[in-house]
């Protein structure tokens, strides 16, 4: 195959691409991962794929836990601490100190707490700020937290102010906020919106659905308030896996959150009369944990905690660049355009691509093995997970979507079928 990019450089391409996976220091990871044969996977920032691990680790689960150990792994298998040892983990990716981080519940839930929590932080404010181009459960969950509130408003960037820094003020409560947005993989600066939040006298809530396990995160360093994401998409835990809640140490003793479930009790096992919060983080918990499915968090985390996240941003961005670069001219002739910020300091780890057919072309990408995932209305998304992804595989990737926009194979009826997820 003619792969794209030869006549850009004075190197060729192929050879350059060589030769950057020959000094790849990140290169052996791909080893713990399961990526089906013939496949590259750019979807890693929905569904990570499966760490090789995490099969002995069900095994495990299933056969030694759970049918030989019965009601007694709770304690001899350490299934009720795991929501605080995997929150622990969880934390050390994302900046947090030990004690902070619970892993529990969806993303969806972790908002609904994490909302009530800013807002129990902040009696007497009235209004929460959040993005009107949020991953939308984040928005409808919100949605949900002023319902129950009438003394509360949701006030939206985009919607009712350009900013969210012109919507923060004086009655600001909480503010809902993405790291990386879903769509473009625009990214914050976590410590200078937490600055400015703080200034107005709210709390933040971040959401690190995109960020976790793919770039630096400093929730501690920026003095963040809350945080929430999931563990399926760059953690590679599993499909529906657990997700987590972060908050800072000093608002232990002061949060509420409306789920007071059995879980979050200072003392669950005394069945007390009533609530009474744990003292630490698992005041955050509910009720019982999905265990099985929280039982392959340990694989997916152990396959990246032990490299330098510095590595993984710094391969992360040379594979965004290379693609971008290879694609960013064709891309222009053939009326799709590059909607991911071009400097470094303003992106996740994804390329979005903009195209009417955009739905159309991953279909075809996807029949020729390379899977990349479509957004409505018209948005394209490549997430590049260096963990188990080569030069070489961006290379064929951005040569395959060329192609494919060049020859417009994309137009044949049978990519145009919708199926319910895209
Ligand atoms: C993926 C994602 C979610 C998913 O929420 P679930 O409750 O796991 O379905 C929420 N928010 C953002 C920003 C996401 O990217």
């Amino acid at each position: 195959m003619t792969l794209v990019g030869d006549h850009s450089t004075g190197v060729p391409m192929r050879a350059e691409v060589e030769a950057r996976d020959a000094a790849d220091p990140l290169a052996h990871l791909r080893d713990r991962f399961h990526v089906p044969e013939g496949l590259i996977y750019l979807a890693g920032n929905s569904l990570g794929p499966a760490p090789l691990a995490v099969f002995d680790d069900m095994e495990t689960a299933l056969r030694q836990e759970w049918a030989d150990g019965l009601v007694g792994s709770w304690n001899e298998a350490g299934w009720f601490a795991l929501a605080d040892r995997l929150g622990d983990r969880i934390g050390a990716l994302i900046g947090a100190e030990a004690g902070q981080t619970v892993a529990c519940d969806t993303t969806s839930v972790n908002v609904y707490k994490a909302l009530h929590a800013g807002l129990s932080l902040r009696p007497g404010r009235t209004t929460i700020v959040a993005e009107s181009g949020s991953f939308p459960t984040d928005l409808y969950v919100a949605e949900g937290v002023v319902a129950g509130r009438p003394d509360v408003t949701l006030l939206l960037e985009g919607v009712d102010g350009a900013t969210l820094e012109e919507l923060i003020g004086e009655r600001t409560a909480v503010v809902l906020v993405n790291h990386v947005d879903y769509r473009t993989g625009a990214l914050r600066d976590m410590a200078a919106l937490t600055r400015r939040v703080h200034e107005a006298g709210a709390v933040v809530v971040w959401d690190l659905c995109h960020s976790a396990g793919i770039l630096p995160v400093a929730l501690d360093a920026s003095n963040a308030d809350l945080a929430v994401g999931c563990t399926y998409k760059y953690l590679n835990c599993g499909p529906g896996s657990p997700a987590f809640i972060y908050a800072a140490h000093r608002h232990h003793e002061t949060l509420r959150q409306p789920l007071s479930g059995w879980w979050g009790h200072a003392a669950p096992f005394a069945f007390e009369l009533g609530y009474r919060p744990d003292a630490g983080a698992r005041r955050l918990l509910c009720g019982t944990q999905p265990i099985l499915s929280m039982r392959a968090l340990n694989a997916g985390l152990a396959a990246i905690e032990d490299v330098d996240m510095a590595e993984i941003r710094a391969k992360s961005l040379a594979l965004t660049d290379l693609f971008m670069d290879l694609v960013r001219e064709p891309c222009a002739a053939h009326g799709a355009e590059i909607v991911t910020p071009q400097a470094a300091a303003e992106r996740g780890s994804q390329v979005s691509i903009t195209h009417p057919d955009g739905y159309a072309i991953i279909q075809a990408l996807i029949a020729r093995g390379i899977v990349g995932d479509f957004r409505a209305p018209n948005l394209m998304r490549f997430g590049m997970a260096p963990a188990y992804l080569s030069y070489h595989d961006i290379h064929v990737a951005a040569t395959a979507l060329v192609e494919v926009l060049e020859s417009e194979s994309w137009r044949d009826p049978r990519f145009a079928a919708r199926r319910a997820v895209t």
